[in-house]
């Protein structure tokens, strides 16, 4: 699973103690050091880190007060704290777990064990990531999974945007197109169809994979009109598509998109869903290929 090497860092005041470390760690893994709680701030704004190894004793703030602030930040309160110090009292050890450390070691420490201990936490922290990334993201597409994209998508429909649009997205007769060529082949228009999606919508649009060939898009626009000539552009962009079947056959394909605005009588997102389903229903009636707007 692991191919990269990971980044620790070490804040510690006392450069005896960072050169210990260093010796220690700067085979196994890229070390990063700050001599104070401020520029480990910086520091983690700047860089990925993978663990910290925490001194307690600093001046102006300790390794508790940078530890709290840490667990604050959504962007590391998931790296693991390990406290490496010389204060052995329980009241000191009951603070660090207090405060989010997830191990607590003493100095001076023993090599093997501080070793053994880091790469515990290395290896709980992967396989949190990977747990992470497989309940939010599609596993073919990369994208928003459905749980993922419903769960963005309330916290976007609660905030009560007037320019919220939904739209969905579904591939035509896509079942032709597995049972004509196969799986494989389909499931290439599938990653092919996702990524020219994704290339052509905002960043701030939550693009989901619904299931199968279907998807949908939570974004917002300054007015119809945009949102209509944005999502029709996505689909000229499909009908462009092309790829070869395993016998080297040309295979074209296409969309059809059904849009909804969210007004005040919608009242949850499901509802706006729906709503963009039907007009998505109504494009296919009408012979597919086209954008609908309800
Ligand atoms: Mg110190």
């Amino acid at each position: 699973m692991k191919n990269f090497t990971e980044t620790i860092l070490i804040v510690d005041d006392t450069e005896t103690n960072i050169d210990i470390l260093l010796e220690l760690l700067g085979d196994k893994y890229d070390v990063v050091v700050a001599l104070n709680a401020q520029s480990a701030l910086e520091i983690v704004q700047e860089n990925d880190i993978d663990l910290i190894l925490l001194d307690i004793m600093m001046p102006n703030m300790d390794g508790y007060e940078l530890c709290l602030i840490l667990k604050e930040q959504e962007f590391t309160k998931d790296i693991p704290v390990i406290f490496l110090t010389a204060k052995d009292d329980e009241e000191s050890i009951e603070k660090a777990y207090k405060v989010g450390g997830i191990d607590y070691i003493t100095k001076p420490f023993k090599p093997v064990e501080l070793l053994a201990r880091i790469n515990t936490q290395l290896k709980v922290k992967e396989l949190i990531d990977h747990l992470n990334f497989i309940s939010s993201y599609d596993e073919m597409t990369g994208i928003y999974n459905r749980r993922k994209f419903f769960e963005l998508g309330e916290a976007k429909f609660s905030q009560g945007l007037d320019d919220l649009y939904c739209v969905m997205i579904d591939i035509d007769k896509f079942k032709h197109i597995n049972d004509t060529y196969g799986h494989p082949t389909g499931d290439k228009v599938i990653k092919l169809v996702t990524k020219s999606i994704a290339e052509h919508i905002d960043s701030k649009a939550i693009f989901g994979r619904l299931g199968g060939e279907e998807f949908t898009i939570l974004c917002t626009h300054s007015s119809k009109k945009e949102v209509v000539s944005h999502i029709e552009k996505i689909r000229e962009n499909i009908e462009k598509l092309e790829i070869l079947s395993d016998s080297g056959e040309v295979i074209k394909f296409t969309i059809s998109e059904g849009v909804a605005c969210a007004d005040k009588d919608t009242k949850s997102l499901d509802e706006l869903l729906k709503k963009a389903d039907v007009a998505l229903y109504e494009a296919k009636g009408l012979g597919r290929n086209r954008v609908i707007f309800r």
